[in-house]
Order: C-alpha cells, then structure tokens, then sequence
C-alpha cells in the first residue's frame, strides 16, 4: 500500500510549510482518514482518543476552508468542555495556520470578558469557546454568528459528562442550521450516539480502532526519572549491557534527538546515526538502511520520523521521553518482539511524562511494569529550570482534566 503524505491532501502551501516546521512527517491514522471526508464537506464522527492526532485531523481542513482572514465575523466554531483544551485547541490551530493571516481566538470562563469581546470586535476567522462563555457573550449580543458554517463538538463525551449540554443545544438553535458538523468523541456511548442521531444528518463514521495489544513477548518496563540528566546516565548504564545488540531510541523532539546521539558517540557506546525531519531524506535513508544491515548498534529517532521505518530484529526500544502520540508506543514494542523473543521496551518518564504513560495504557489495556532503577545509575539533581517547567507542565495536565484545578502557576500571558 502507498504511503499516504500529507501533500496528498491537497493542502495549500500555507499549510504544508507549517505542518513541515511541526516536524509532522506523516498523517495519522484518524488524519488519514478524516482530512479527505472533512474536506469534501461531509459530516463527521470521528472516534479518536487525544494522542491520536485528532485535533489536527480537523483543524487542517478547516483551515483549508477558511483559507483567509474576511471579514469580521467567525466562520468556525469549535466547542471543547475546558478552558485548557480550549485554549490548547486554538495554539494549534495558530501554529498550523502561522503562514496564513487567519485570526483565532479562545474564549473562556474563569476571567474577565472584556479582552476577548475586542478581540472579537476586531474580527475573527475561527473560534474555539467553551459553551458557557460562548453562551454568555452571545447572549450579550457579542458573538456574531451568522457566518459560522463549521461546528466542530471536540471531546462530546466529556462534553455530556460535564453537563453542558443544555448550552451546546441552546447553541445549536442559535447559529445557522445550514453548516457542517463535526463530532469528536474519545468513546462512543449511547448517550453520545443519541446526540450524534440529533444533530447529524447522515455522518460519515470515522473510527481509530484501538491498537492491539502489544505482542506478549515483548518485556515493557517503565522507569520513573527525576530528570533528564539521569536519564542520560541510565541510558549509559543500558548500553553497557552487550545484549543490547540494535536499539531503536526516540526522543520527542530534534534537540534531544541530536544530545543522546552525540552522547553516544562521545562516549563510544558503539555505531550510532540520528535520524529527524532536519535531516535530508538520504541521509535518513542510509542510517535506516545501515541500521537494518546491523552496521549501527544505535538508531536515535524523534517520534515522528520513527513512524513508517519498518525496522524489523531490533532488540530494545528505548522510548527516552513517553510519546505523546499515544498510538506510537504500541507500533514501536509491537517492532520489537516480532523478532526477537525476548525483546525489550525501556520507557523512560520522569513525573511529568507520568500523565501521558496512564493514558497509554488506558489505551493498550494493561499496566506497564514499573521497574526500579538499578542502584549503579546516579541520581542527578534537577536543575531549577527544568523543576519549574515540570512543575508548568504537571499543572497544565491537571487543569486539562479538571478545569476547576487551580494551579499554583499562572498562566503565561499569551495571545489567547
Ligand atoms: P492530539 O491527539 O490531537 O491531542 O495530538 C497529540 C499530539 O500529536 C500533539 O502533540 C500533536 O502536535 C501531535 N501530532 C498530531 N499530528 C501529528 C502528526 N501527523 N505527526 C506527528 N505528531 C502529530
């Protein structure tokens, strides 16, 4: 089967150049599957946990619809229940739309109105609300909603669950009947269905089917870290381990990608190639390639140049930061026992990378053993900075799961 890209899409240039700069190298699977029924004006369920890619699944063609700045009025609308998904629904939608001049605004409870009615007084393209805030202000007559001709229901489940949906009907009554809905649900129970057959005539299904359980024989383990330095430290203790023959790591993002590997190369822990979307496509093909011919002991990946390589007889994989595309975790250990019997995957998390671990395995079904650090590896302090950014991080994953959570840092000013 073709590898499908995101050029096939038929995105504009706009578009591509910014999911290029994401470091976004292939769709996934509920992009591949959403990006052509959404483009060509369908209705949508779409049946996508968070990790899968599924905010962007619908935010590119929207983005493709609206294509510009006009006028002053919105022509999406996009609910989500919280005001950090919200808020983290409408920073995506600005990267990926940063080489155009579409206006996105979030608008949200929790603070004073005035702020977003200038904005919106100002003009907006695309908005993204939570139905209570939405409500409030159109009631005070600040929302124009005549030119809204995508609605998009973003986590309808926890949407239900939360008790808005009074609001989300009152809100359907007030903007145009004549506009094409998109329904986002993590799962799909009844009483979601039931709102599906009241608002959406004759949708499309979309569904990612949950990935399989991973292969028995691949051994999982998870290691709690207090930082990246000690991770950097267990990953030499690993790789004094001889059994440790061809070991696919990923990171999460360039940088790191190109550290482990001059880590590794500095201290001589055997063959080593990086691979990452900075890299030219010849260069990446003959690491892969000189990996498959055991001629590497180490391949460092970023997560998304790891998806597609189809790097069979590997026996460790080492995920040196949790992959945020959940659906990730399970291709990679799924690669590493069809060969070998006793293959191994080594995730490596420090406390803030917790919250993503809980949700892989909600999605694979099963805990992954968490394993003690082995005494030899040393402890290292963590530096002010990177304590900080955890403590942020923690606190931005609470609120995303209880909007009620008030963290102990702000918000940093931005321009939502
Ligand atoms: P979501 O499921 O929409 O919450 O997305 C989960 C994460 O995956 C986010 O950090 C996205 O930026 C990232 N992501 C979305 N699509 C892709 C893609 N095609 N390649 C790599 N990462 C992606």
């Amino acid at each position: 089967m073709k590898e499908v890209s995101f050029t096939d899409f038929k995105l504009n240039r706009q578009l591509l150049t910014a999911i290029a700069g994401m470091g976004y190298e292939q769709p996934t699977e509920i992009q591949r599957k959403s990006i052509p029924v959404i483009s060509a004006g369908q209705h949508v369920i779409g049946i996508a946990q968070t990790g899968t890619g599924k905010t962007a699944a619908y935010l590119l063609p929207i983005l493709m619809n609206v294509k510009f700045a006009a006028g002053k009025d919105p022509r999406a609308l996009i609910l989500a229940p919280t005001k950090e998904l919200v808020v983290q629904i409408a920073e995506h939608a600005a990267q990926l739309a940063v080489h155009t001049d579409l206006r996105i605004l979030a608008i949200y409870g929790g603070i004073g109105p005035k702020t977003q009615v200038e904005t919106l007084q100002r003009g907006v393209d695309i908005l993204v609300a939570t139905p209570g805030r939405f409500m409030e202000l159109y009631l005070k007559g600040e929302v124009p909603v005549k030119q809204i001709k995508i609605l998009v229901l973003d986590e309808a489940d926890r949407m239900m669950d939360m008790g808005f949906m009074p609001q989300v009907r009152k809100i359907f009554e007030v903007i145009p009947h004549k506009r094409q809905n998109l329904l986002f649900s993590a799962t799909f129970p009844e009483k979601v269905e039931c709102l599906a057959a009241e608002f959406l005539t004759f949708p499309v299904r979309i569904e990612v089917t949950p990935p399989a359980t991973p292969a028995s024989q691949v051994a999982q383990e998870l290691y709690l870290l207090p930082n990246l330095k000690t991770k950097i430290n267990f990953l030499e203790y690993l790789l004094s381990d001889p059994e440790c023959t061809r070991v696919m790591l990923f990171t999460r993002t360039k940088e790191a990608a190109d550290n482990v590997y001059k880590f590794i190369e500095r201290k001589n822990l055997g063959p080593v190639r990086v691979i990452h979307s900075n890299k030219g496509q010849n260069s990446r093909i003959n690491a892969v390639n000189e990996f498959k011919s055991g001629k590497l002991r180490v391949l460092v990946s970023t997560d998304v140049t790891s998806r597609g390589i189809d790097v069979t007889r590997v026996s460790h994989v080492i995920n040196f930061d949790v992959p945020v595309v959940y659906e990730d975790y399970v291709h990679r250990i799924g690669r590493t026992g069809r060969a070998f019997q006793t293959g191994k995957a080594i995730t490596m998390a420090t406390e803030a990378e917790v919250y993503h671990v809980r949700k892989i395995e909600a999605i694979i079904r099963e805990s992954i053993p968490k394993k003690k650090l082995p005494a030899s590896v040393e402890l290292a302090e963590t530096p002010k900075e990177e304590k900080l950014e955890m403590a942020r991080e923690i606190d931005r994953q609470k609120k995303k799961e209880d909007p009620l959570f008030k963290g102990a840092f702000h918000e940093r000013k931005g321009k939502f």
